[in-house]
């Protein structure tokens, strides 16, 4: 378990308007935040610039108390499930779950201790010796959130995870993640969607980002609070437009 404090937060990539902009968020240990937004206003960035997959161009990233701009991924304890799955298309699933505990060296048999338990609370141990293009894409999905848990990370990070699914698979997908989140629920968590309704059923914190043709705003926080909170007192009309406030 870990915290996760963003501090004035900056991104822009050369001399290009900021894509991120004063963006300040404490995530007490065990929350569950979502990063809402139109598409384009920044969410991926802010979550790649948490994993380490992108670097800040300004302001302060603390995970579990300490700095973590230079940081490279693996040493943050935070581990990241993507929209697309990328699973190794030529390992079956244990390889696929086992794959990131070996490089880190842990012994073989707490490997396939974790790959059972994560195999059992995912029910995926019927599928265990498949390959990723023998499962469906809700299958894949359970696989890739397994990778992330085996590895038992501080904070989890979720990029639009189920928005290649349909949308029955959406919905049991959501239960399961929400169902995981109570059993390992004393990881943080970061979930990155454009769907307010997930965001709405999830989350403990909504930070809502602005986008639109005001570059001066453009990637700035617009709210952040609890779900009810944004629904019941949003800021503003773009507040309310998104999350559906009545009128
Ligand atoms: P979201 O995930 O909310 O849809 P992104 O974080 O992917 O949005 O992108 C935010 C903004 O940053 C977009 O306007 C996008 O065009 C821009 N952007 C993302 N990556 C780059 C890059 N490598 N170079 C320049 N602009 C980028
Ligand atoms: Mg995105």
């Amino acid at each position: 378990m870990a915290s996760v404090e963003l501090l004035t937060v900056q991104k822009a990539y050369g001399d290009l308007p900021p894509v991120i902009r004063d963006v300040s968020l404490q995530l007490a240990d065990g929350e569950f935040c979502a990063f809402v937004g139109p598409s384009g206003c920044g969410k991926s960035t802010l979550l790649r610039m948490v994993a380490g997959l992108e670097s800040l161009s300004g302001g302060e990233l603390r995970i579990g108390g300490k700095r973590m701009n230079e940081t490279p991924p693996a040493q943050r304890g935070v581990a990241m499930v993507f929209q697309s799955y990328a699973l190794f298309p030529h390992m079956t699933v244990r390889e696929n779950l086992s794959f990131g505990l070996g490089l880190a060296g842990v012994p073989k048999p707490t490997i396939a201790a974790k790959v059972a338990e994560a195999a059992r609370a995912l029910q995926l141990d019927a599928l265990l010796d498949r390959k990723p293009k023998q499962l469906s894409g809700g299958q894949r999905q359970r696989v890739a959130i397994g990778r992330a848990i085996v590895r038992e990370p501080g904070v989890f990070l979720f990029d639009e995870p189920l928005s290649n699914l349909d949308a029955a698979l959406r919905v049991q997908t959501r239960f399961e993640i929400a169902r995981l989140h109570r059993q390992y629920g004393r990881a943080s968590t970061i979930y990155v969607t454009h769907d307010q309704v997930e965001a709405m059923t999830l989350a403990d914190r909504i930070l809502l980002l602005n986008s639109g043709t005001d570059v001066a705003r453009h990637g700035s926080v617009a709210q952040c609070g609890a779900p009810l909170d944004l629904y019941h007192r949003p800021r503003n009309r773009f507040v309310a437009g998104f999350i559906g406030s009545p009128k």
